[in-house]
């Protein structure tokens, strides 16, 4: 059942595309604030490498540019069955975006 990606592309383990899907809020646009070590609110993103497909995050919305290194999970870990189902979720949209390009 692992083994089910390998046939895919091999960059499967190394992502470098973007979320599959628009965000529907904004990095900063969520409620209620978090606040990271700066007192800023924290920007909050979706992870889509291949151990935490579509899992949330805060992260400091200044840490490429002097900020501080505060990191915090939204979402509780993903199951494994969730895991493989956006995994292959997240190949099939890139497959078919490859495919019409
Ligand atoms: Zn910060």
């Amino acid at each position: 059942m692992a083994s089910s990606r390998s046939e895919g592309s091999s960059a499967s383990s190394r992502r470098t595309s973007p979320s599959p899907i628009p965000y529907r809020v904004g990095p900063l646009e969520y409620q209620p604030a978090v606040a990271c070590r700066c007192g800023s609110k924290a920007a909050r993103w979706i992870l889509w490498s291949p151990d935490n497909p579509g899992r949330r995050y805060f992260k400091c919305a200044d840490a490429r540019s002097g900020g501080c290194d505060f990191f915090a999970w939204v979402d509780g870990p993903t199951s494994s069955f969730l895991r493989e189902v956006l995994n292959d979720l997240w190949d099939e949209v890139w497959k078919l975006r490859r495919e019409k390009a």
